[in-house]
């Protein structure tokens, strides 16, 4: 149903099964709105998440979404593995592999490992996060809601602000929102802006924060990824705050009925003002639960042979 075995990023998918996996995840939706929330779509299937980085949203969101489909999975918690015997990540990945794991979830620190891994296991991999590189799923949630609100992706204006130079989530979106027909408009702080950037399809890169907003249809903030950061890029927080944040002013310059997203975890008063997470705008909810949709629908059409959509 897709095309590769695995799900390591957006930049090397098509637009037709960025479309597929919107058009399942809808679905998907229903189930886990639904007051059963129980489906068939990963009965016999089982899915193994590693994640050698923290995380609240995506790996719950995989566990979820395994389990609204009536599939098993384990999590390993990496600090207590053998990982610290100094077990190597490809033979922690073929021993998950050998226990018949249908589906294998990663996050790791390091760019390109989920990439370097996946050819050597059976099970279908999904990059969880890897370093700044990419985060498929989180811009396939952003894509969902980025659905549920507009009409057509078509000419739509997303403005992502903060630190793109460390987030793999703006990367994806990149990807992921340039092949849909959307304009991604840019900015953050000069030290937090990756090199090449302005030279990724459909970016246009702005001047202030106000710039970029002004006439967007979505505003997402990101977090000052300060795990992966050398000091000194930023002057302090407060700074940051003052020409990079985002308040409910700043919002009101975005069209009308413009969202406000942001993947998680927000650091109140920093990227966004502590009032605009929850104003009316806020679909950082929405997009927790469209997380769920997603993962289940990637997990679906990644474990099918060729049956149809018709099955759901
Ligand atoms: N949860 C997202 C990620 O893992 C964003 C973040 O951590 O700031 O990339």
């Amino acid at each position: 149903m897709l095309k590769n075995k695995d799900l390591l990023g957006l930049k090397n998918v098509p637009k037709e099964e960025i479309q597929l996996i919107l058009e399942v995840a809808d679905e998907m939706k229903k189930i886990v709105r639904s007051p059963h929330k129980k489906s068939p779509y990963f009965v016999g299937k089982s899915m193994a998440t590693l994640f050698y980085e923290n995380s609240t949203r995506t790996k719950s969101s995989f566990e979820f979404a395994c389990s609204y489909m009536g599939g098993v999975f384990s999590s390993l918690n990496v600090a207590t593995s053998s990982v610290n015997k100094g077990e190597s990540i490809l033979d922690t990945l073929k021993t998950i592999d050998s226990f018949g794991t249908d589906v294998i979830v990663i996050r790791h620190s390091m760019s390109g490992v989920p990439h370097v891994y996946a050819p050597h296991v059976k099970a279908h991999v999904i990059n969880a996060g890897d370093g700044t590189n990419e985060h498929p799923t989180q811009a396939l949630l952003d894509m969902l809601t980025l659905k549920q609100n507009f009409d057509s992706f078509d000419g739509l204006q997303v403005a992502i602000l903060g630190d793109i130079k460390h987030s793999r989530v703006a990367r994806s979106n990149i990807w992921g929102l340039s092949k849909m027909g959307a304009t991604i408009k840019i900015f953050g702080p000069e030290t937090l802006l990756p090199t090449g950037i302005e030279k990724m399809p459909n970016v246009k890169m702005c001047k202030s924060v106000k710039e970029a907003v002004k006439g967007a249809d979505a505003v997402m903030g990101l977090r000052l990824q300060l795990e992966r950061m050398t000091k000194g890029l930023i002057p302090s927080m407060g700074e940051f705050n003052k020409k990079f944040g985002v308040d409910e002013d700043m919002l009101s310059l975005a069209n009308k009925n413009a969202i406000l997203l942001h993947p998680g975890p927000v650091n109140r008063n920093v990227e966004l003002s502590y009032d605009v997470v929850d104003c009316n705008q806020s679909a950082i909810n929405e997009q927790v639960t469209n997380g769920v949709a997603v993962r289940m629908a990637v997990m679906y059409l990644l474990t099918r042979d060729n049956k149809i959509r018709s099955e759901i």
